[in-house]
């Protein structure tokens, strides 16, 4: 079958627009699963040639029969793990863009402290017992969406303190690596085992971001500002140069344990590690994304990365697509839906 007689299809929201788009550039018809209110965005930007309204993404299930009719691949993002449950996807007939086996590893926090250990990736020190910390932690919960929440204390008693608003939830209580914040994008390729960095940001969070506009004076005088780590965009960056040699090693060394961690082929596609980097240059990761992250958006049409390497526009939406179309010319699309 051709390019044309497929469809990628994905939920209205977080990377839908790059996504969809990147899939019409490749040749592919497109469908928008959108809440409804916010198909409009999708028919504007015209990049959904066919959109379906929902009142909640998980009536995606009840929709498999519609997609599947129409050779329908879907791209997970954000949305998926944020609105729906890991255990839905492993019954989801419709053809799925990666491996739904690395889904487990990225949402417990235990399996991926485990997966960046053991690919020798440095990462904040993780407390088990509040009365164990001994330097600034932040202190994150489990299914948080987007940093709500989070806050950061700077020894036991502030952490029982603050911890006393959050009754019944689970969280982590890590380190607090100070430097700057950094997500790496990355794209890796099962069909022709290459790495490639797609590009890098940092996030736009209220209220932390904004805390730097108000002075010491003010901020005591204010009495209780905490920060907050909500995100609402994303800033882009370029690194130093000197730096790509250490980002290309460790996303090697992340998708290399994958394969031997996570059954069938482990990660692949677009994924992203985040961390700080500190005036030490050392690079702590505190999370791993697998699957494509917001903070790529600002890459449209491309980053400076992506352009060097193809030359013409190439976002990490427009690279899925053409990892599909190459594994549809090749007669390997088995290889990277499930
Ligand atoms: P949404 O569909 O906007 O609710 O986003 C779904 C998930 O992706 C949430 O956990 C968000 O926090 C995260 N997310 C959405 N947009 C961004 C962004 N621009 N940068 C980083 N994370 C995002
Ligand atoms: P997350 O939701 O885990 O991506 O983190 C939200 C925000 O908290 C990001 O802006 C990070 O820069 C910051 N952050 C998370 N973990 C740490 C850490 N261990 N040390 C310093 N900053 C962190």
């Amino acid at each position: 079958m051709a390019v044309n007689d497929y469809t990628i299809a994905t939920l209205g929201s977080h990377s839908a627009l790059q996504i969809l788009k990147g899939a019409k550039d490749e040749g592919f018809k497109t469908l928008c699963i959108a809440k409804k209110g916010a198909e409009k965005v999708y028919r504007s930007f015209g990049v959904a040639d066919e959109i379906l309204l929902v009142d909640h993404f998980k009536e995606l299930f009840s929709l498999q029969d519609e997609l599947i009719k129409r050779n329908t691949i879907l791209i997970p993002h954000g949305s998926f793990i944020a609105y729906m449950k890991i255990e839905d996807f492993k019954d989801l007939k419709v053809m799925y863009f990666g491996n739904k086996d690395v889904l487990e590893w990225e949402s417990s926090r235990e399996l991926e402290r485990q997966w960046l250990t053991d690919a020798n990736i440095k990462i904040p020190r993780i407390f088990d017992t509040p009365e164990d910390i001994d330097r600034p932690v932040i202190v994150k919960f489990y299914g948080a969406q987007g940093g709500k929440g989070y806050f950061l204390a700077k020894d036991t008693k502030d952490f029982h303190e603050k911890i006393s608003d959050h009754i019944n939830e689970q969280y982590v209580i890590q380190e607090y690596i100070i430097g700057v914040p950094a997500y790496f994008h990355y794209f890796y390729s099962p069909l022709n085992n290459e790495l490639e960095i797609m590009s890098f940001d940092k996030r736009y969070e209220s209220n932390v971001d904004s805390i730097g506009r108000i002075s010491a004076r003010d901020q005591f005088a204010l009495k209780k500002i905490d920060p907050s780590y909500v995100v609402v965009g994303n800033i882009p960056i370029t690194v130093r140069e000197s730096l790509l040699p250490e980002i290309f090693d460790m996303g090697e060394r992340v998708i290399e344990k994958s394969k031997k961690l996570i059954s069938k082929q482990g990660l692949f596609g677009p994924f992203c590690l985040e961390g700080v980097i500190t005036p030490e240059e050392d690079i702590f990761i505190f999370e791993i994304s697998a699957r494509i992250v917001a903070g790529t958006n600002l890459f449209e049409p491309y980053s400076p990365y992506t352009y060097i390497k193809y030359g013409k526009p190439m976002s990490t939406g427009r690279r899925i697509a053409l990892e599909i179309k190459n594994a549809i010319n090749n007669d390997r699309l088995s290889d990277i839906v499930c």
